[in-house]
């Protein structure tokens, strides 16, 4: 099956980018790097009347260190998250994620805007930046706002973001002396989606977990964070286990899912004490 006819346009800018969607009566469609956009409306499961094609804006391009954050555009590329130093030195687990996904032509079109703006449940870049922090920055008709990482995420394939708004970009707090960031994953083959998927932050105020292809959207494991925080891994496991509720289909049944949730907290751990995993 191929996509549907339709418009494209190509954005010389943010603010035309929006113009464009503003005028597309809810028909606009953002076209990133085109690798999960592509293939949703050649299954005719995403249709538009309009491509706004924001691949050419540079603006949305980049890394870099303001203060004491790491700002990335939406249009950086997983391979260019996979290769900075800034990202190896400040956001380590981004640049660990980007070994899991897809493969190499993928990881070369593919934008970290898009990965999150789709937000498949089983990407790695939505429970990277849940066990970060992260701040996620819009775009829209009535100018741009700011979204807590913990709001962003809402359903299968649903954010925060409206219908006529651009993600421009995302900011990390840098990592603190001392900071361990740990991604474990468990995939039937390599570049598969992950089966469960793991990121563990250790930093000087605690511990921050998060999960991803264990539902919906990812999940921050308050309760495995804090048996963490206070030492106690077993109680960790078994809150984790409680704070998941993975979906059983045709690669892992969710007893199975669960199960591995807790092997790789283990093993995350094991990996923060520096112990073969
Ligand atoms: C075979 C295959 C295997 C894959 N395996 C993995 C994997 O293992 N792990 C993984 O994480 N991903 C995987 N992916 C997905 C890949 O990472 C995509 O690149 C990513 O999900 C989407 O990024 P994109 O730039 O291609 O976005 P696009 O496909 O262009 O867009 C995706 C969605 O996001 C919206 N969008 C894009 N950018 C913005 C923006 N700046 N503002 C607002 N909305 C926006 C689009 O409108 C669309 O709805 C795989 C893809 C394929 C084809």
């Amino acid at each position: 099956m191929k996509a549907s006819a339709g418009g494209y346009a190509r954005a010389e800018s943010v603010r035309h980018a929006l113009d464009l969607l503003a005028g597309s009566d809810g028909q606009g469609r953002v076209l990133a790097g085109g690798q999960s956009l592509v293939a949703a409306m050649n299954m005719r499961l995403s249709v538009g009347d309009l491509l706004v094609d924001i691949s050419k804006i540079s603006e949305l391009s980049g890394i870099a260190v303001e203060g004491d954050t790491l700002r990335i555009g939406a249009l950086t590329r997983h391979a260019q998250v996979g290769t900075d130093p800034q990202v190896q030195a400040h956001a380590p687990l981004l640049k660990d994620a980007v070994a899991h996904i897809a493969h190499a032509a993928i990881r070369n079109r593919g934008t970290i805007g898009g990965a999150l703006a789709h937000a498949d449940p089983a990407a790695e870049f939505p429970a990277c930046t849940l066990a970060l922090g992260a701040t996620m920055h819009a775009e829209g008709p009535d100018g741009s706002r700011s979204i807590a990482v913990e709001d962003f995420f809402e359903e299968v394939f649903t954010t925060a973001l409206n219908e006529d708004e651009i993600l421009t970009g995302i900011t990390l707090p840098i990592a603190e002396a001392g900071e361990m960031q740990i991604l474990e994953e468990v995939a039937r083959r390599s570049g598969d989606y992950a089966l469960v998927g793991l990121c563990l932050a250790k930093r000087a105020a605690g511990h921050r977990v998060a999960l991803f292809s264990v539902g919906p959207k990812p999940v921050l494991a308050m309760g495995a964070m804090a048996a963490l925080d206070a030492g106690d891994l077993d109680a960790a496991v078994d809150a984790l286990s409680a704070e998941i509720d993975p979906p059983s289909d045709t690669q892992a049944s969710a007893a199975y899912r669960r199960h591995l949730g807790g092997v790789l907290l283990r093993r995350a751990v094991a990996r923060l004490k520096g112990d073969a995993a």
